[in-house]
């Protein structure tokens, strides 16, 4: 069953007197108890569906047609008040860099028996076992005392584990995980994508993981999304698409991963377009080695190739 099924969102922003599309017709679900991540290059529209979920989309941005159901409620019906509930409660934000959530100056504990107070009516003893278990859950060793420090006191790695306590502690049933393990070594990372597959085995909670790296996703998401230039191209299951990628864009991804060492390794030619750029056709038809004239001059569906396999190529016509 779908917990968040996002459909046909449009979204732009205005620069000065031009209104530059970014996002066209983005649509997909994430299954609860499921990691979906959504994968593609930065600036590809990934972590702008992403923020549309949570209503934080920047001040020039603008969501013009689409719907956001979460648990069968349309988001974008709601008002900021109701969406300020809904965030960090039951939808949870795991950002890129941990301080952005972070506040200096208070000890993360106090920070964490805060959300406890908002969030679960909870106080005294109660709040601080519960932030406790929600340390022990994502193995930040001595828990107890790990509370009274301040952020600084914490490394990458830990400040991260915090922000996951802080969703746990809340019992949000979504985790969306933008790009959480960039700054962070590979150990560390390999850490993190444990950490948050447990809580979607143990707890049920549904994850949605923004990355650029497909490697990181290869181990851990249930289904994969590739988006290129504000527009998905690819969707299917972890398996049938790392066993038969279809598209050329992801096909380009795959060949540039660093797993291939030993082999040549491919980079994929070319810029993706910037905003103003404007593409006619495929936006891929640029970098596409495959490239053919109708590429130029129409814009390929995202078809059905097999059962739970998209793709938005004129090669599978
Ligand atoms: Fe390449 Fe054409 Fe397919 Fe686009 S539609 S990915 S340009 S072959």
């Amino acid at each position: 069953m779908a917990i968040l099924d996002i459909k046909n969102l449009n979204l732009g922003f205005q620069c000065e007197d031009i209104f530059r599309q970014a996002l066209y017709d983005v649509s997909f679900s994430l299954e609860k108890g499921k990691m979906l991540s959504i994968v593609g290059e930065s600036g590809c529209g990934k972590t702008m569906s992403a923020m549309s979920i949570l209503k934080l989309i920047p001040k020039t941005a603008r969501i013009t047609s689409g719907e956001i159901f979460f648990n069968g409620e349309n988001l974008l019906e709601k008002s900021q008040k109701e969406m300020q509930h809904i965030r960090g409660s039951r939808i949870a934000l795991i950002p890129q860099d941990p301080m952005t959530s972070l506040n200096p100056l208070y000890t993360v504990g106090d920070q964490l028996l805060e959300i406890l107070k908002i969030h679960q009516n909870l106080q005294g003893a109660d709040a601080e076992r519960k932030a406790i278990e929600a340390f022990e859950a994502v193995q930040i060793p001595g828990a107890k005392s790990r509370l009274k420090n301040y952020p600084h006191e914490f490394s990458g790695g830990m400040k991260q584990r915090a922000i996951i306590a802080m969703a746990l502690a809340c019992k949000a049933e979504i985790l969306i995980a933008d790009e959480p393990t960039t700054a962070l070594d590979v150990t560390i990372q390999a850490q993190i994508m444990n950490i948050l597959n447990d809580i979607k085995i143990n707890n049920g909670t549904s994850i949605l993981l923004i990355t650029h790296d497909l490697a990181l996703v290869s181990e851990n998401a249930d289904e994969i999304a590739v988006m290129y230039a504000g527009r998905i191209v690819e969707k299917a299951s972890n398996k049938e698409f790392f066993a038969n990628p279809n598209h050329p864009y992801s096909k380009a991804l795959l060949n540039s991963l660093p797993s291939n060492r030993g082999e040549k390794l491919v980079t994929i030619k070319g810029q993706p377009p910037t905003l103003s750029q404007i593409i006619s056709g495929c936006k891929f038809n640029p970098r596409c080695e495959y490239c053919m004239e109708t590429c130029t001059q129409k814009v390929p569906p995202l078809d059905n190739i097999s059962e739970n396999h998209k793709s938005a190529c004129f090669l599978n016509n």
